[in-house]
């Protein structure tokens, strides 16, 4: 009774308040023509010198040299920058920060995270990152239900969201806070599900809570060994598959954390839609990662933040051995030809400076277009925005930043982006 009577209650001052915020979401009235030194097409690698953009409401019209200025257009010059679709980031945890870390659900309320959350969003935006999947709340349930309700009516800045609530983990498993005393029950980061029934029970229950997608832990604690790997599995092939399955059901996908084998294998089999940390593939997995098209998001930015920033000398031994063998791996992934796509992992360490992920990965071997099209072609994919984001392209939605320089030479440049429109909206000028 008293929920309908509090529903009822607030239903007028929602109404406003939505109103309102369709009214600030409303692209502005008259075109936009975008104009800089050069234009990156993405699908093909052609820079085009120089590029124009005809954004009308929330979607381009026109890609060119030039294009049609139509009659009262607002011509944004850019100078001497590159056009580029907006950054994805397909592994992000807006809920995390830096020094968050299990103890996060035992310290701070979800209410206090939720506002944290939300500048996380706004940081990320304002870096040129347009799009995002948020991998996890990490102990905040479906508190980014509202994050995501919130941007899409207008109500705070941020990026295109794709949220799975809590990821889902096993009793005791890698996210289960088991440094702790046993007799506390401090809280876990994941949601359990201990078999394939718990796995579907915890998907309706998130679905109904608002996620969009599925994330679990398939892999961990993780130890080098003589400078070896090893990761145990958290669920098995049909337990995996079990739960894409009922994802399916629901329209969607699942992503895994899984850095290991056999838990990469099992993901495969399973048919998951990506791989998130993929530090050690087989040859079975990488050629099932081809057949199916599933992407690697290999996360080198959260592994090389933790080498620079670990607390003793020994705990920087074991993350620099474990990014070194990531490293390697990583040379045999790209030879092998899987799918990538690009996730920082950001949140325990500041967000908005995570486009770093994409220099880590030229460097550790593959070339900038290629990183470009992972993150943005793949991440669009993988997000279920294919053919909407992702391309500067007639009929794609207006998710346009502006790099200094050309990031075919210097991929650097995407760590500062200094233009950001998204829906047809310039968020940064
Ligand atoms: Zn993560």
């Amino acid at each position: 009774m008293l929920y309908f009577r509090l529903r009822n209650f607030a239903l007028p001052a929602c109404a406003v308040a939505l109103s309102l915020a369709a009214h600030a979401q409303q692209p502005p009235a008259a075109p936009i023509v975008l104009h800089a030194a050069r234009l990156l097409q993405i699908d093909t690698g052609t820079l085009l010198q120089p590029g124009e953009i005809l954004v009308e409401g929330e979607r381009i019209r026109a890609v060119g040299s030039s294009v049609e200025h139509p009659q009262g257009v607002r011509l944004i010059d850019l100078g001497d920058a590159t056009l580029l679709p907006g950054l994805i980031d397909s592994h992000v945890h807006l809920f995390l920060h830096p020094g968050a870390e299990d103890l996060q659900t035992v310290e701070e309320s979800v209410p206090s995270r939720t506002l944290l959350a939300a500048q996380a969003a706004k940081a990320d935006l304002m870096a040129g990152f347009t799009a995002e999947r948020d991998m996890g709340t990490e102990g905040a349930g479906s508190a980014d239900t509202a994050i995501r309700d919130a941007i899409n009516a207008g109500i705070i800045p941020g990026p295109r969201l794709r949220i799975s609530g809590n990821a889902i983990s096993i009793l005791g498993g890698h996210e289960d806070a088991i440094h702790y005393n046993p007799a506390l029950h401090v809280l876990s980061n994941a949601d359990y599900a201990n078999s394939s029934d718990q796995l579907i029970e915890v998907i309706r229950r998130q679905h109904k809570e608002g996620s969009d997608f599925v994330k679990i832990y398939e892999t961990g604690h993780d130890t080098v060994v003589d400078g070896n790997l090893r990761s145990p599995y958290q669920y098995t092939e049909a337990q995996l598959a079990a739960a894409v399955e009922e994802a399916r059901r629901l329209g969607t996908t699942v992503g895994v954390h899984a850095q290991g084998e056999p838990g990469t294998l099992y993901a495969a089999q399973a048919g998951v839609a990506s791989i998130d940390h993929a530090t050690q593939l087989s040859e079975e997995t990488m050629r099932l990662m081809r057949e199916k098209h599933i992407p690697a998001v290999p996360t080198f930015a959260i592994f090389d933040y933790f080498a620079q920033h670990a607390e003793s000398p020994a705990q920087a031994a074991r993350e620099k051995a474990l990014l070194d063998y990531k490293i390697r791996e990583f040379k045999k992934q790209i030879a092998a030809g899987i799918p990538f796509a690009v996730g920082s992992d950001v949140g325990p360490f500041p967000h908005g400076t995570q486009a770093r992920e994409l220099e880590l990965m030229v460097q550790f071997g593959m070339k900038p277009l290629a990183v470009l099209q992972a993150d943005m072609i793949n991440g669009a994919k993988l997000l279920g925005w294919e053919r909407q984001i992702g391309q500067l392209k007639p009929g794609y939605f207006a998710d346009i930043v502006a790099v200094p320089g050309n990031p075919l030479e210097d991929i650097t440049a995407v760590e500062r982006v200094s233009f950001v429109m998204k829906n047809g909206v310039v968020v940064r000028p």
